[in-house]
């Protein structure tokens, strides 16, 4: 799944490169598409049925499932972009999020980085519980805690993490707040993906006509940062980071491991 993860990270790497105002989300689809397949890849979005985009990019109160489209992003945007990548028969599936600049708006510009920042965050805090986990559900208590320590924010519940192999989604569920259940053992072999989902509001969302875009019921910002994390027999190792996670796990004392 290296390799997957690797066209995964150059996808969303020249994305954030062509992500500024004026760009569409139409233009960062194509890109992404050809960096994949200039990878040996395709894009396992567009295996899911009824979708033909490499990316989902979501907009403001849009929350994940955006469909990309010609509308040029605005200064003060806070923009989540969603990519993955099949090679050989395997998957990597990751987000990120980022807030475009806009002098004219600070105050707005601030509290979205800040959301951004403190989603990703909670996806670190999160791949840092399942490195030292014994059971699944510990990574979603991690990110509930994270979350709750932050501010006033709320964790969608309606989406969660997924595990991911020879198909994006898998069992099992990986979620992003505690449940009352311990979830499967932590061991060797497990792959998931993990992509906390927060708002700045409330947690209600609904389906745009488009009947793929998950937007917040009160037009609350929203952010989105996933990376699909391996567990293997030496430690974790983040496969759609491009340094296996080494500088997001620092701030938790966790050093990943490559797969040997
Ligand atoms: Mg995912």
């Amino acid at each position: 799944m290296s390799a997957a993860g690797f066209a995964t990270a150059a996808a969303l790497a020249e994305t954030r490169r062509l992500l500024v105002p004026g760009a569409t989300p139409l233009e960062l689809d194509a890109a992404a598409e050809r960096v994949i397949r200039g990878l040996g890849g395709r894009p396992n979005f567009q295996l899911v049925p009824g979708y033909r985009h490499t990316l989902c990019v979501s907009v403001d109160d849009d929350v994940v499932h955006g469909i990309p489209s010609e509308r040029a992003f605005r200064p003060g945007d806070i923009v989540s972009v969603d990519g993955g990548a099949e090679v050989d028969g395997w998957n990597g599936d990751a987000a990120f999020t980022v807030v475009l600049p806009d002098p004219a708006r600070p105050e707005v510009v601030a509290a979205r980085e800040t959301l951004s920042a403190v989603t990703e965050s909670a996806l670190w805090r999160g791949i840092a519980a399942l490195a030292g986990a014994r059971h699944l559900n510990e990574v979603g208590a991690a990110i509930e805690d994270h979350i709750r320590s932050a501010g006033d924010y709320g964790i969608l519940t309606e989406y969660v993490g997924h595990g991911i192999g020879r198909t994006m989604h898998e069992e099992p569920p990986v979620f992003n707040y505690r449940v009352d259940r311990r979830g499967p053992a932590v061991k060797p072999g497990l792959v998931v993906a993990i992509e906390p989902m927060i708002v700045a509001g409330a947690v209600e969302t609904f389906l745009r006509d488009d009947e793929w875009t998950v937007t917040t019921a009160d037009g609350a910002d929203s952010a989105h940062w996933e990376h699909s994390v391996a567990v293997h027999a030496e430690g974790i190792w983040v496969l759609t980071a491009e340094d296996g996670g080494v500088a997001g796990l620092a701030p938790f004392g966790v050093v990943p491991v490559p797969i040997p």
